[in-house]
């Protein structure tokens, strides 16, 4: 019997490289995760879209050379959003 490998199958996407190790759910989350990284995110200095990753948590703006750290996979993470409220002003 043979089996026909059709792109309609795979659900894996980026993840696919690993094959099918580390089983589904692992590399599903891999995809999502991989694909948030990858899709442009906002410069918190001059709003643009064009923060890309240049290592482990650290972004930088290719419009205005902001570079700042943020979460591994995603600029803004959670922890961050709230502890920069506490950071940003609103001081009494
Ligand atoms: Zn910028």
């Amino acid at each position: 019997m043979t089996k026909k490998y059709t792109k309609k199958g795979r659900k894996t996407k980026s993840a696919g490289r690993f094959g099918p190790r580390y089983g589904r759910k692992v590399r599903k989350l891999v995809a999502n995760i991989e694909e948030k990284m990858r899709s442009p995110h906002k410069c918190p200095s001059c709003g643009h879209l064009s923060v890309k990753r240049i290592g482990t948590g650290i972004w930088k703006c290719k419009k205005c050379d902001y570079t700042f750290a943020g979460g591994t996979y995603i600029p803004q993470t959670p922890t961050m959003k709230s502890l920069l409220r506490s950071l940003g002003g609103e001081e009494k």
